[in-house]
């Protein structure tokens, strides 16, 4: 089910186990600690991931509504997502960000070559801040504040399924904040490389895309997805990505991480993380560009914990902070 391919094999080599692994479980993590680090393995090992993060989806949509301080009341709080529909201020008809956003949006079918090491028009350094698996109102914004409070913008990976009238107001806060909006389905479901679903993915991409609409209005529009789990953990993807492909939209990995979602194979204190952050750095193809992932969903306290000093980091080496589009 999954590629094999050298690169990956490589990269999850150099972090030991399944380090490149965004939304994998507990038990699988364990799993991962008890096999072997060898390529093989570690190959055999991400076939196994299967159900990977549900625990984690189903928390991040059970958000509490008593810790979002930094939210402005402005929610109709209606009782359906349909009913949501809000004035957005600075609205830009067909793209994921406002308009003063404009300025440091990058195309991610561009951002994506970039990745690979390939040259592109990207010629300077530039981080992508990308945070999975929102939205909610008790981590996302804690998230937000930060950002703010450091004056760096990022991109979310929303799944679908959080969107609702509690949680819409910090949807709305993220995009009106100068943030890049991106799709991570709607259910967060592994089986998009299933035999016969190859058009799970571009289904869920417009429901998310509906309900976001919902909130920021039906001019808003997100070319970004990324799949649960990441591309590059999946074989078989090639029928859903040509679906993606042929509504314009590109699929984005990532190339940096700080192994928030690994469960207990992942690391626990601040110093582990960040050291976790530096190993990601040299297990992908050199790149001019980052694409860091981060998630925002409930618990995940260690990120944000570590999240200035992530933005330290590439603040000291000279990066400039773009957002996906
Ligand atoms: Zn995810």
């Amino acid at each position: 089910m999954k590629k094999s391919n050298l690169f990956f094999a490589v990269a999850a080599l150099s972090l030991g186990v399944a380090g490149l692994s965004g939304c994998f479980n507990r038990t699988e993590q364990q799993g991962a600690v008890s096999s072997s680090k060898t390529a093989k393995s570690l190959k055999h090992h991400s076939s196994s991931k299967k159900a990977a993060e549900e625990s984690v989806r189903s928390s991040s949509s059970q958000s509490s509504s008593s810790s979002s301080p930094s939210i402005s009341a402005s929610s109709s709080s209606s009782s359906s997502s349909s009913a949501i529909v809000q004035t957005v201020a600075a609205t830009q008809s067909g793209t994921n960000h406002i308009a003063s956003a404009n300025a440091y949006a990058y195309p991610a079918s561009t951002v994506h070559v970039a990745m690979t090491g390939a040259k592109t028009s990207i010629n300077h350094k530039v981080v992508f801040l990308t945070f999975d698996d929102g939205v909610n109102t008790s981590m996302s914004p804690r998230v937000l504040a930060t950002l703010k409070q450091y004056g760096v913008h990022a991109t979310f990976f929303i799944v679908g399924n959080t969107i609702n009238s509690t949680t819409a107001p910090v949807l709305k806060q993220e995009y009106e904040s100068g943030h890049g909006i991106a799709i991570h389905s709607f259910t967060h479901p592994y089986n998009f490389n299933a035999p016969g679903n190859s058009g799970g993915a571009i289904r869920e991409y417009y429901q998310t895309l509906s309900a976001m609409r919902n909130v920021l209005g039906p001019k808003f529009d997100s070319k970004v997805w990324r799949y649960p789990g990441g591309h590059m953990s999946w074989r078989g993807l090639a029928a859903s990505d040509a679906n993606l492909s042929a509504e314009g939209i590109t699929w984005m990995d990532w190339n940096a991480a700080v192994g928030d979602a690994l469960g207990a194979s992942g690391p626990k204190t601040a110093a582990a993380m960040l050291q976790y952050h530096a190993k990601t750095l040299v297990s992908f193809p050199q790149s001019n560009v980052e694409v860091v992932l981060i998630h925002d969903s409930v618990g995940k306290e260690l990120s944000l914990q570590i999240l200035p000093q992530i933005i330290d980091y590439y603040k000291q080496h000279g990066y400039q902070f773009g957002i996906l589009s």
